[in-house]
């Protein structure tokens, strides 16, 4: 099958190899085949797939499912489709594939069974009918049992998605100092404290301060430091009696951002800030 020159190392000659038990991946799968041939370079090493043979491995796979009887059979799927009363074309948009896909996996003498993610979403379906409300990461979780493999997710705060930067609330009290009207007002300058609502970056790194303003009735950010390249943003903003403001497409205008106006909402009544630039 084999015994031509190695393209990876242009030297040694390519063997074929019989290797037992041999693991491979197929469809994302652990599968273990029986007799595996593959071709091995006697210099390098380099291993060199046939397709006739991994087209066998695959081959295997499909059997070995249907035996296992992991994946709804042709008729099964052709019940759940029936059951929720769908033509194959609205099938189809229900699980999002093509309409030839039902047919195929519907097929009697069908070729290979469907994937395992549509597998699985049309046993959701099944599933959703019977019992009604599914908790589908338990429901994921007992079908990947049924091949051997344990997972076990863990509830965590959400990931964040892309390019999203959640900023920290934090109230600081600071000096600030108030320059005298006039020399002889006072020799030294007068010392005020102030609390002040600051915005850190996921890095704590100052980001700026949020401001309320009585006479406008507006919240707004000013940004002191800009770390991130602000120009147009979304921001999410959640307020301490979780009231969600998602603001689109906001303008950074001399480092100001004018996040609510007309609103009682001053800055020791905002809990979270959520900035998502646009590109
Ligand atoms: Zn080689």
């Amino acid at each position: 099958m084999f015994n031509y020159i190695c393209e990876e190392c242009g030297k040694g000659t390519v063997k074929e190899k019989v290797f037992e038990d041999y693991r491979t991946k197929i469809r994302g799968y652990l599968f273990v085949v029986d007799k595996a041939v593959i071709g091995v370079c006697d210099q390098c090493g380099a291993k060199h797939f046939d397709s006739n043979e991994t087209k066998r491995w695959e081959d295997l796979y499909n059997k070995d499912l249907e035996l296992k009887h992991t994946s709804l059979l042709p008729d099964e799927i052709e019940a759940v489709r029936k059951t929720v009363g769908l033509s194959m074309e609205d099938f189809a948009y229900l699980i999002g594939c093509t309409r030839q896909s039902i047919y195929n996996w519907e097929k009697k003498d069908r070729e290979k069974p469907q994937s395992r993610m549509a597998d699985l979403l049309i046993k959701l379906v099944r599933h959703s009918f019977e019992v009604g409300k599914v908790d589908i990461i338990s429901f994921l979780v007992e079908e990947a049992k049924k091949l051997g493999i344990t997972i076990a997710p863990t509830r965590k705060t959400p990931v964040p998605i892309g390019n999203i930067i959640p900023l920290n609330i934090k109230k600081v009290r600071k000096n600030y100092f108030q320059v005298p009207q006039n020399n002889l007002q006072l020799a030294a300058v007068v010392v005020e404290e102030k609390e002040l609502t600051i915005v850190e970056s996921p890095k704590q790194e100052l980001t700026g301060i949020l401001h309320y303003d009585y006479g406008t009735a507006s919240l707004s950010l000013e940004i002191t430091k800009d770390t991130f390249g602000l120009k147009v943003i979304d921001i999410d903003l959640i307020t301490n009696d979780d009231k969600h403001y998602i603001l689109q497409n906001v303008k950074v205008e001399n480092k100001h951002i004018l996040l609510l106006s007309d609103t009682e909402y001053t800055e020791n009544k905002v809990r979270e800030i959520i900035l998502k630039p646009k590109s």
